[in-house]
């Protein structure tokens, strides 16, 4: 599903002060809050979306990084969304212990299995691994179901019984008003089941944490920023509910000759004087290591640009389709001249009538030489 710009949810323009952004979120609150649209779940998607909306665009951290970033900027985060914002406190006790009062982990429960967490982890490779594919193994720390219990958290030969204060449903229901609200039962976290005799292995949580090694495939042609999904890989989920999904989240290092344009490398390459004056073949090492022989046009200039085809990088979802390598020719002016390259040099400024300076002027850095031990030259 794509996500709306935080804005456009609002209805608010992208400068609008913390009042603006408060007003129309308490404009769409009132509308769309479940209990005034008997739990519609149209209404509720739209007001978890601007409860959203207003999480972010009323912090100013997370709205500079959602200025900059988008939605990524902010997953990236990796923080969560829901009960980060203290309802009671914009609509009194009106709506407040909806939400479990906006105090510490007031969040309210979903009912029935909870699916596992999703784990993220960022793994830095270098280009050449980026257009080669690579693996990695990778620690990852990860919720288990409990052995001992098997997830009920219950000491084996003992029964989970429902909480007597909520009946097991996990939630208590109080009228105020006109409104019913519910929240998160206090006796049972909202889970709906009491330990009276708690599991040894996990103290009654139904999950232990672990330490595991994966092996992750990253496939030919990954660029910074991709993530590759790995799913049922993260946390455990709660009984009957899978596992939520590990997310490897690439980062490439820079090369130092190579730069990525989308699908293309980009390279600087060294070609003389008479290479790019007569053109000729050369033999070009390519980032991969691979030796690929191009014909250099004649009269080439300094700077242009050849395509070597199918030397770039692949298409991560069709790796057979590859981008080229770009090379720019640079001339490279010979820094030491013998003395048949300077004659010839001399009969070629003839025929170009370009002035060059007279035979025997000495280089600077001769004449150094010279400063400092004159006594080689005899
Ligand atoms: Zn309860
Ligand atoms: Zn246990």
């Amino acid at each position: 599903m794509v996500k709306r710009d935080y804005y456009e949810v609002l209805s608010v323009t992208r400068t609008a002060n913390g009042d603006e952004i408060k007003k129309s979120f308490r404009k769409l609150a009132m509308q769309y809050h479940p209990d005034r649209n008997g739990g519609d779940a149209d209404a509720t998607e739209k007001f978890k979306e601007a409860q959203e909306a207003f999480e972010v665009l009323s912090d100013a951290d997370k709205r500079s990084i959602y200025d900059r970033h988008g939605h990524d900027g902010l997953n990236a985060q990796g923080g969560g969304f829901g009960g980060g914002v203290d309802l009671s406190e914009m609509f009194g006790d009106l709506f407040g212990s909806f939400f479990g009062g906006g105090g510490g982990g007031g969040r309210r429960q979903r009912q029935g299995p909870q699916p596992g967490n999703d784990i993220q982890v960022v793994v830095d490779i270098d280009l050449k691994e980026a257009v080669l594919g690579t693996k990695r193994t990778i620690t990852l720390q990860t919720e288990d179901v409990c052995g001992t219990c098997n997830g009920s958290g219950a000491k084996p030969g003992t029964q989970p019984t429902p909480c007597r204060r909520c009946g097991g449903q996990g939630v208590t229901i109080q009228r105020q008003g006109i409104f019913q609200v519910q929240a998160a039962c206090t006796a049972c976290g909202g889970r709906g089941m009491i330990n009276p005799d708690p599991c040894s292995g996990c103290r009654g949580n139904g999950r232990v944490a672990s330490r595991k090694t994966e092996e992750i495939d990253i496939p030919p042609g990954v660029d910074s920023g991709n993530r590759i999904r790995h799913g049922g890989k993260g946390d455990a989920g709660s009984a009957g509910a899978p596992r939520g999904d590990l997310e490897v989240v690439v980062r490439v290092k820079e090369h130092r000759f190579f730069q990525r344009d989308g699908h293309n490398l980009i390279c600087q390459w060294p070609v003389t004087f008479s290479q790019a004056a007569l053109g000729g073949p050369i033999e070009i090492t390519t980032l991969t290591g691979d030796k690929v022989r191009h014909e250099l046009p004649r009269g080439l200039q300094t700077h242009e640009v050849l395509r070597i085809l199918g030397h770039g990088v692949p298409h991560v979802r069709s790796p057979k389709k590859r981008g080229d390598l770009l090379i720019q020719v640079v001339v490279d002016t010979p820094q030491t001249i013998t003395p048949e390259m300077e004659q010839l040099f001399r009969q070629l400024a003839v025929m170009e009538k370009a002035q060059v300076a007279s035979p025997g002027k000495k280089s600077f850095f001769s004449k150094l030489k010279d400063w400092i031990s004159p006594d080689e030259k005899k």
